[in-house]
């Protein structure tokens, strides 16, 4: 086993997103114990916690820290204090900035329901059982960095979104998606509203095009729709799922609930350089502070970590291995909690996690 060294660049960020963040570092200096690496954590601010330090979302440092990094682990941004924001002031803008400064186009969310907690979903656990799907969302294109437009005149006001992509942009998120399927055995589901635009009519073209260079990977085309209603009535048909950015937002929460809660699911975005890795949820202003946040969205994240800018996969299989084992024995932060269970901080949750971290040598 080799020693190596990382450079890891944690960005807190608001509400739980400092609670979580913490705890994927205890994770990654576990691991680290084991291989004897020699690894460097740099702390930096985003979002509401920089606008009050540094009156920016997303202060030059940070992002000078991240693009030297290895990978970056970000919690979450946001919260009722900055609401009265606008735009590129809010901390919104801070993830954002982040994401397009590191060029991540591509962001994997694996939504995977684990079998001790078919009974938190407030679906039916014989719908849940084997779901194992991952959706690959386009990050910086789309409806969300088009063109955004309000215009005052006699009528009232006039507001535009542009939702723009070019070819190349569509066709590297596509491949990701098809080389994704052709490594895990999965088929794929291009998810579109080519019914209604012309950028999903042009996303169709370039999917045909791409498929021809894998033509073991089932694929198949469904509007966005359609989707959102066979995520629930059936998600093990779902292999990889290939979407615009806004599509893969609102799909990607709505699959959260597969799970039982948001707090599980985790996320990779990769680009060319640093892969950013955060838990899907958000702030959580609710809960902040408390120490019952479920950190395993970022404990999952850190497995990503592992698996695609680290270079460990065995690590990434045995974080998730030492999940499923800590939630078959009974523990749960409160946003799971149901009958039967060891309810739990975030603290404590992890220290279950790290208990059962069984780590085999690559
Ligand atoms: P949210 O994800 O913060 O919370 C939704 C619900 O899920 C809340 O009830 C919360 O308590 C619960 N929840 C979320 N994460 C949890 C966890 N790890 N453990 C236990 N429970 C958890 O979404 P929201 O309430 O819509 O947004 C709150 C703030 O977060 C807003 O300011 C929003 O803009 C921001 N936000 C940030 C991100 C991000 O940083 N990536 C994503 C979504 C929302």
């Amino acid at each position: 086993m080799s020693k190596t060294g990382y450079r890891i660049v944690l960005l807190p960020g608001d509400g739980i997103g400092p609670e979580v963040v913490a705890q994927g570092r205890r994770l990654i200096e576990t691991v680290a114990r084991t291989f004897g690496d020699q690894v460097t954590f740099e702390e930096h601010r985003i979002g509401g916690a920089a606008i009050e330090a540094e009156g920016t979302p997303l202060p030059r440092t940070t992002v000078e820290a991240a693009r030297g990094a290895d990978a970056v682990l970000l919690g979450s941004v946001g919260g009722p204090e900055w609401d009265h924001l606008a735009g590129d002031k809010r901390p919104e803008a801070g993830l954002l900035g982040i994401r397009k400064a590191l060029g991540v186009y591509a962001n994997l969310r694996p939504v995977r329901a684990y079998r001790p907690l078919l009974r938190s979903s407030t679906l039916k656990p014989e719908v849940l059982e084997g779901v194992d799907l991952l959706i690959v969302r386009e990050l910086t294109g789309g409806l969300y960095f088009g063109d955004k437009r309000r215009e005052e005149g006699p009528g009232g006001v006039r507001v535009v979104d542009e939702l723009v992509y070019t070819t190349p942009e569509i066709e590297r998120i596509v491949r990701l998606a098809f080389e994704t399927a052709r490594n895990t055995g999965r088929s794929v589901t291009s998810v579109d509203k080519a019914n209604v635009l012309e950028s999903s009519r042009h996303w169709r073209e370039v999917v045909d095009r791409v498929a021809r260079d894998y033509p073991e990977v089932p694929y198949r085309h469904m509007l966005v729709d359609n989707c959102a209603m066979q995520l629930i009535r059936d998600p093990r048909q779902f292999g990889v799922i290939v979407t615009e950015n806004m599509f893969g937002d609102i799909l990607s929460d709505e699959a959260a609930m597969l799970t039982g809660s948001i707090g599980m699911l985790p996320s990779a975005s990769l680009g060319s350089g640093a892969g950013l890795y955060e838990p899907v949820h958000g702030s959580a202003p609710d809960i902040a502070g408390r120490g019952v946040a479920n950190p395993l969205g970022t404990l999952l994240s850190v497995a990503m970590m592992y698996q695609y800018s680290l270079g460990r996969p065995r690590v990434a299989e045995a974080i998730v291995a030492a999940v499923e084992r800590a939630l078959e024995d009974g523990f749960r932060t409160p946003d799971l909690a149901g009958e039967a269970a060891r309810v739990c901080g975030t603290d404590e949750m992890t220290e279950a996690v790290l208990e059962r971290l069984q780590i085999v040598p690559e």
